[in-house]
């Protein structure tokens, strides 16, 4: 069989495409949803139970669809959840709505598309035919499509420590990947703990430890010791940004600082400047980019993505009784002591060497970018020259339609990416607010693609 169209993925990405597709697709048209994560739809970000892991956005721009922004509040308040539209709900919460969503899409079987549902991970592109792409599952099947979506995210492949030198004894107290859950169950009451990275999932995992009885003491060493601010507990309005003409990236963050310092909330000039972000990066030199994110992403991280209050006013109250300490420093090495190791790092600004000890040492560094090695489906997609990286290495190229551009630059027909591998492209395009305007588009164009029922080639010429 060879479906209209296949999304790859089984993330946040691939449901919204999903949902989106099942809208504008006619009643005869067939879709296959390839993934490898139990939780459809959920990915690592929504599929926790714990109730303090939170949205980072507030309910009411949570929505899975741009054009019904109520949808998600609405779905709270039918729960019976005591979250309003600035609040903050819980990501297990929001798993749900996802869950259920797509439950009430493919309810009316007879006046949708075809959907199946393939667990399975596709690990390579063998053909490329006339009329369609063919993927090898892992499962040892193929599949077959006209159109294919690729929404991979920014995969979870365990990531080294940034260590010049890690003792071979220590590797057993080393968690590599904090979301393969598990390891917490491990951890003793009393012992001490070393998380390497200051962001987002350095807090989720914090609390997670405090939740479960742990009561040792808590390390953080990042390379700038930067932790992500908080929302206030009421929202400060977006404030319009007032930009410099210059495309320069320190022109640009200049003015946006002289705009907080007279006077607007710095959170209401940041989340103003949301909505222009895609066109901005567009606009910029590949070179400011690349100082962009040399530069400036730690402190822009910390600033654009912030945590809800209540979870901020917990971590902060850690830092004060002295549980958790943070460093900024340059891991140097990692030594066996005792049961668990040493660490040393030279901190920031200094020669200084200062170490600690910890039972448990946990990668919490993140995937910053998807790029292309973590994935096989896209090194042998890159090997057959089907795809490219992008220029700064965070995805592949796409153009701003999100269809696949090949090494040449020419779009390959019926092939899109969705989510963080665009962010070469837009940027801004790892959050629901983002990721689901995305889906909605690429829905569209492919329905009217097919609706046009094009010769393959054809189609973007
Ligand atoms: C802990 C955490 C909290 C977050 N909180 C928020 C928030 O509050 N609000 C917000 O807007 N955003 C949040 N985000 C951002 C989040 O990344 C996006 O909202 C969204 O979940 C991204 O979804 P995705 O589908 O693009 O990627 P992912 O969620 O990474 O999903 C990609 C999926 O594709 C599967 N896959 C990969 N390769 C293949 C293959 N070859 N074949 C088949 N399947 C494959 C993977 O197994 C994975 O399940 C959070 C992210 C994290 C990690």
């Amino acid at each position: 069989m060879t479906y209209d169209v296949a999304v790859v993925g089984s993330g946040f990405s691939a449901i919204a495409l999903t949902i989106n597709l099942l809208r504008f697709l006619p009643s005869s048209a067939s879709i296959a949803v390839v993934g490898d994560d139990p939780g459809f739809g959920r990915g690592t970000a929504y599929r926790t139970e714990f109730y303090l892991h939170r949205l980072n956005v507030p309910a009411a721009r949570m929505s899975a669809f741009p054009d019904r922004p109520d949808d998600f509040v609405e779905w709270l308040r039918r729960q019976g959840r005591a979250v309003f539209a600035e609040d903050f709900a819980s990501r297990g919460d929001y798993g749900l709505y996802l869950r259920d969503t797509l439950a009430s899409l493919l309810r009316p079987r007879e006046r949708r598309a075809h959907v199946d549902f393939i667990k399975a991970k596709a690990t390579a592109c063998v053909e490329c035919e006339r009329d369609g792409l063919v993927f090898c599952l892992d499962n040892t099947g193929e599949l077959k499509a006209r159109n294919v979506v690729l929404a991979l995210g920014v995969g979870n492949a365990d990531l080294p420590l940034p260590a010049t030198r890690i003792d071979r004894d220590v590797h057993s107290r080393i968690v590599e990947n904090p979301w393969r859950l598990g390891w917490l169950s491990r951890v003793g009451r009393e012992d001490e703990i070393c998380i390497f990275g200051s962001g987002l999932t350095m807090i989720d995992q914090v609390l997670s430890l405090r939740a479960q009885g742990h009561r040792g003491r808590i390390h953080v060493l990042s390379r700038r010791g930067l932790v992500p601010h908080a929302h206030p507990l009421r929202r400060a309005a977006p404030v319009p940004p007032e930009l410099a003409e210059s495309r320069e990236i320190s022109a640009l963050l200049h003015a946006l600082r002289r705009q907080a310092r007279a006077g607007a909330d710095w959170r209401g000039v940041v989340d103003g400047l949301r909505p222009q972000t895609q066109a901005l990066w567009q606009s910029l030199s590949r070179d400011q980019r690349s100082r962009f994110l040399r530069h400036a992403l730690a402190w822009w991280n910390i600033h654009r993505h912030r945590i809800a209050p209540d979870v901020s006013a917990r971590f902060d109250a850690l830092l004060k009784d002295g549980t958790v300490t943070v460093h900024a420093g340059f891991l140097q090495s990692l030594d066996r002591e005792g049961e668990g190791a040493g660490i040393r790092y030279r901190k920031r600004g200094t020669k200084e060497i200062v170490s600690f000890r910890a039972d448990w040492i946990v990668n919490c560094t993140g995937m910053e970018r998807a790029g292309i090695g973590h994935s096989p489906l896209l090194r042998a997609m890159r090997d057959r020259e089907m795809i490219a990286m992008d220029d700064l290495g965070l995805g592949i190229s796409v153009d701003a339609q999100s269809r696949v551009v090949d090494p040449q630059g020419k779009p390959q027909p019926g092939l899109f990416a969705a989510g963080a591998l665009t962010a070469g492209q837009f940027w801004e395009i790892t959050a629901v607010p983002d990721i689901r305007v995305q889906a909605k588009a690429l829905a569209e164009t492919i329905a009217g693609d097919i609706a046009r029922n094009l010769p393959w080639p054809a189609r973007i010429a």
